[in-house]
């Protein structure tokens, strides 16, 4: 048919890759172990499962479009002016929010070698360059990221600690990325994984955000707070910038029931604390016990691991998966983040980590 005949989408959108999910289905009569979205085997806060069941009364009525006492409860827990926060359908939809607000065609975006594959789709999405910095070791480069902002760049996507790396840059990186950049161009720090990380060099930006006029960090509620199927995120940033996506950003942006279960679940330090313990156990069992079966993990900070399998054919990242998701574990692959041969595997239950070690023991045999 002529392209003159029907709509027509902008140039750019037929070159979106768009994005795939983790898988979520086991083969009939095995029992699922989802591994493949990074969620919280522990679930959601019991104080959020109540406050979304008690709004199921009231689902006729539009929800406050401002989110204020979900703002009012991020601020009090994490100390920050709620003036400053901006809340979302999911963090995705800030990155979203992000770069069509300050990305227009022609200019660049830059994000790493590895990077969370959203910043490139909303790059383009908004017309805009997508910019791809290697990385060192599956890490990012602060010295490669400045090398390659041309007068263009406008926007520098960082995820911190990385997915699906799971490694991470030190709190001195940062400042000194943020210290390198052009005045005009927006730093955007992505600390979906920040509850988890137990390191004394490490932080999510807030105080950058700040002390500064170009960074934005945002956060989600769909990993540590078991709220991925509310989709809620949030962005701590500069008043300036808040008030530029509060103009582009939907009026009801964020439904009633994510205020609901956020406001209870950010409240739920217990649930937090619990989540992260459970995690930073299972997390150095499983990482110990692959790296004894001779399989190659990349260290992560994370609520997951990146899992290198060997060059032969028999024993590939795809066979693993194959013979995993038999068995009822799912992980998720990783070509599209330029890992053809490693799989990433969500920290899950002590049941589904003890069951993974042991799969793939048989496996490898
Ligand atoms: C999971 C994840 C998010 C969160 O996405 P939501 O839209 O809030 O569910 C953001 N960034 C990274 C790097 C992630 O892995």
């Amino acid at each position: 048919m002529s392209d003159a005949l029907r709509p027509q989408p902008k140039p750019g959108v037929m070159d979106i890759a768009a994005y795939v999910p983790g898988k979520s289905a086991a083969p009939a009569g095995v029992k699922l172990h989802k591994l493949s979205s990074n969620e919280n085997p522990l679930g959601a806060s019991p104080a959020a499962k109540e406050a979304v069941k008690a709004l199921a009364e009231k689902m006729e009525f539009y929800p406050d479009g401002s989110a204020t006492k979900l703002r009012e409860a991020i601020g009090e827990v994490h100390g920050l002016n709620p003036a400053n926060i901006v809340c979302s359908n999911g963090s995705d939809e800030i990155i979203g929010l992000l770069a069509q607000t300050y990305l227009k065609p022609g200019d660049e975006a830059i994000f790493t070698e590895h990077g969370f594959l959203v910043y490139k789709i909303y790059t383009q999405a908004a017309g805009a360059v997508p910019v791809s910095v290697k990385e060192t070791n599956a890490t990012a480069n602060v010295d490669a990221i400045l090398a390659a902002v041309t007068d263009r760049t406008r926007v520098v996507f960082l995820a911190n600690p990385n997915n699906p790396t799971g490694t991470y840059i030190p709190f001195d990186e940062v400042r000194r990325l943020q210290a390198g950049l052009p005045k005009n161009v927006l730093l955007v720090l992505d600390a979906a994984y920040a509850e988890f990380v137990r390191r004394n060099d490490y932080e999510s930006g807030i105080e950058l955000v700040s002390s500064t006029e170009n960074v934005v960090m945002t956060r989600t509620f769909s990993k540590v707070h078991g709220l991925g199927g509310i989709r809620l995120g949030w962005a701590y940033c500069p008043a300036h910038i808040a008030d530029a996506m509060n103009r582009m950003r939907g009026p009801f942006n964020v439904n009633a029931a994510a205020i609901e279960a956020g406001t209870a679940a950010i409240r739920d330090r217990a649930h937090v604390e619990r989540s992260v313990e459970h995690n930073a156990k299972w997390l150095a069992w499983t990482t110990d016990e692959l790296t004894a079966l001779g399989l190659s993990v990349t260290p992560s900070v994370g609520n997951f691991i990146l899992i290198h399998f060997p060059a032969d054919e028999a024993h590939s990242a795809a066979k693993a998966d194959d013979y995993l998701t038999a068995r009822g574990y799912v992980l998720r692959r990783v070509s599209a983040y330029g890992f053809p041969n490693a799989l990433r595997m969500t920290i899950g239950t002590e049941e589904a980590s003890r069951g993974v070690v042991a799969a793939l023991k048989d496996f490898l045999k």
